[in-house]
């Protein structure tokens, strides 16, 4: 309940500390949006500040919704030289779920003959849905080779160009992945489902630029009005979901053993000076590789795709976000630089203008943030602007407002794809029940959102998308 929180802004609100929080928590967002939170957001963001070694505050972004032990648009921030922790749940079990975006150097009006073709094509090639394999099956060599080389092992099996890494973060390999604290359960999971889509909220999506709200960074971005882009969402798959799985338990087992006392079971965590918190490090990082591979091979498939329908298509990179991640960052805390292990859970990193890890071109705009808004509404470009009291943090999409469950309770499939039809937006998915929890009115306004991250100085609003092709698994 709002009564609970002091609100230091029209966008910005702060829950004390209390009790065992260690630092205050903190909520970016607008009094509608933040009415849009469940209760338990509060509550989890609560429990994230009371974590040993945590900095700062415990975040979440506007777009935030409750999750496993952390909300889902969650950020913190703990330093290993202070007893900070490595959690699972803070994490998400997709590891390093994210979005590419790519531009396609089509115009609107170049795609409008061949729309309904590159929608059936894409449909039937990009594999889409729960439990459907991929065009690749790989040993447990090739797995492992995976796992330490992400999209640039993707590349080198011929799937894409050398120039695609310069556009992803950490250069398209994540260093330090250990596939040995990868358990073989997680590594037989993933044999079948690279180049994969996965189900639900995952998707594929031919896309044009509808605005453009800063000329001069969309040009840097190279975004242009009517501008032809496709998106792509998805994560690491089974094998991220297994490594979740297998640390969560591991962690809630070692708890006691290192002297944890967890708010929440679903907090389950390690000591970053632990064996079990360098174990877990391995293999998230192992795990980000798996994405950055996945993401590298669908982008393969849809160019493939695109030479087929359009050979006038040239499909480039324009950046590769992961929002599920813990990543070792420098960060400035008030005027000291320290490193620390920042947590990103539904939530994308936002570096600002000028940051050495950026590509050459993007560096003076700051870094390309993807944010995903629903398959009947606008998503968003938008570039990040370093803040420092978000840990160089920002939103990763609109944000559920309602449950799969009450979703589904509120539309069918078949209306939800009538009503997009209506407005030109072509659909193809596997399933129609997956259709009705995806319905755009499950998800939060994506502008408020948006408008809720500008306002506090987390990244700015370059180009609004709006969609004219949904893949959904
Ligand atoms: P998550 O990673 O939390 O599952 O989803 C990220 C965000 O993607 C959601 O918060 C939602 O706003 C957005 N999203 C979900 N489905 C779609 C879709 O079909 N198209 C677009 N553009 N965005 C979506
Ligand atoms: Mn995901
Ligand atoms: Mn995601």
């Amino acid at each position: 309940d709002l009564n609970r929180l002091d609100r230091v802004t029209e966008t910005l609100w702060q829950i004390p500390p209390s009790g065992a929080m260690r630092v205050p928590g903190r909520l970016f967002a607008n009094e509608e949006l933040l009415r849009d939170m469940d209760d338990k957001v509060y509550e989890q963001v609560r429990h994230v500040a009371s974590l040993p070694g945590i900095v700062g505050a415990a975040l979440a972004m506007p777009d935030a919704h409750s999750g496993y032990g952390f909300p889902i648009g969650g950020v913190a921030a703990f330093d290993p030289d202070a007893g900070g922790i490595l959690s699972a749940g803070g994490v998400g079990f997709d590891i390093s779920c994210g979005v590419r975006t790519l531009h396609t150097g089509l115009k609107t009006l170049q795609l409008a003959e061949i729309r309904t073709a590159l929608a059936d094509r894409l449909g039937q090639k990009i594999p889409a849905g729960l439990g459907r394999e991929g065009h690749l099956r790989l040993n447990t060599r090739e797995i492992d080779a995976m796992l330490v080389g992400g999209a640039r092992w993707a590349i080198e099996q011929g799937y894409g160009e050398a120039a695609d890494l310069d556009r992803i973060e950490e250069g398209g390999v994540m260093t330090g992945a250990d596939p040995d604290q990868v358990s073989t359960l997680a590594k037989t999971r993933q044999r079948g489902e690279m180049g994969t889509l996965g189900s639900g909220n995952h998707y594929l999506e031919v896309q044009r630029v509808a605005a453009i709200d800063d000329p001069v960074i969309a040009s840097l971005y190279g975004l242009a009005e009517d501008d032809i882009l496709v998106s792509l969402h998805c994560g690491s798959r089974g094998l991220g979901h297994q490594i979740g799985t297998d640390y969560l338990k591991r962690m809630l087992a070692e708890a006691p053993g290192h002297g944890l006392r967890l708010p929440d079971r679903e907090l389950a965590c390690a000591p970053l000076a632990s064996d079990l918190g360098r174990a877990y490090l391995g293999a998230l990082r192992a795990g980000i590789n798996c994405a950055l591979a996945n993401r590298q091979i669908l982008t393969h498939l849809t160019r493939e795709v695109f030479a087929e329908i359009e050979p006038a298509a040239r499909l480039s990179l324009l950046y590769d976000v992961s929002h599920n991640t813990c990543k070792e960052e420098e960060h400035a805390v008030e005027g000291r630089r320290r490193r620390l292990f920042v947590h990103r859970k539904g939530a994308t990193r936002a570096y600002g203008p000028g940051h050495p890890s950026l590509p050459e071109a993007l560096r003076p705009a700051g870094q390309p943030v993807i944010i995903g808004g629903s398959m009947g509404t606008s998503s968003y470009i938008l570039a990040g602007r370093g803040a420092e009291q978000a840990f160089a943090s920002a939103c990763h999409g609109a944000g559920r407002r309602m449950s799969r469950q009450q979703a589904k309770r509120r539309w069918t499939g078949r209306a939800v794809i009538e009503e997009l039809a209506g407005r030109s937006i072509l659909i193809r998915s596997p399933t129609l029940s997956g259709i009705a929890e995806e319905a755009p009115g499950a998800y939060k306004d994506v502008e408020a959102v948006v408008t809720a991250a500008e306002v506090n100085g987390l990244a700015k609003k370059v180009a609004r998308l709006e969609p004219l092709i949904v893949i959904k698994g």
